[in-house]
């Protein structure tokens, strides 16, 4: 756990948070603060600062992070999704926990803004 880091807080307890999936590895949760119909978070427990952090250690973490995704999309009735990993605060990223997005139930445009 790291200390000042809004999702160790949320695996630790310490904030709620609308769970979809935990695991001892593995957590995942609504977003706060919804971009689709169905956007929810899935994070490692290990804290990981974002994506440029990760390490040939996290091969298998990241694997399944994807996985647990993917099965979470089809609970929530969305086949068509976009996954996001946001690295470094230009390209979004706002909290320095790695996490992956999936949002759904709109049409999406691309390239995004
Ligand atoms: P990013 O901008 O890629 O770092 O994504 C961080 C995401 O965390 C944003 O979409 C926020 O809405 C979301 N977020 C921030 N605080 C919370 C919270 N307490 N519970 C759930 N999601 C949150």
């Amino acid at each position: 756990m790291e200390t000042n880091c809004l999702f160790c807080k949320i695996i630790a307890g310490e904030i709620p948070a609308d769970k979809l999936y935990e695991d001892d590895e593995i957590l995942a949760f609504r977003d706060i603060a919804p971009q689709a119909p169905v956007h929810f978070l899935v994070i490692p427990k290990k804290h990981i600062k974002g994506p440029a952090a990760v390490t040939s250690e996290d091969d298998k973490l990241i694997g399944k992070i994807m996985r647990i995704g993917n099965e979470l999309a089809a609970k929530e009735g969305i086949d068509q999704y976009r996954v996001v990993f946001n690295n470094g605060e230009q390209a979004g990223q706002s909290v320095f926990h790695i996490h992956m997005h999936i949002l759904g139930g709109r049409s999406m445009q691309w390239p995004p803004g």
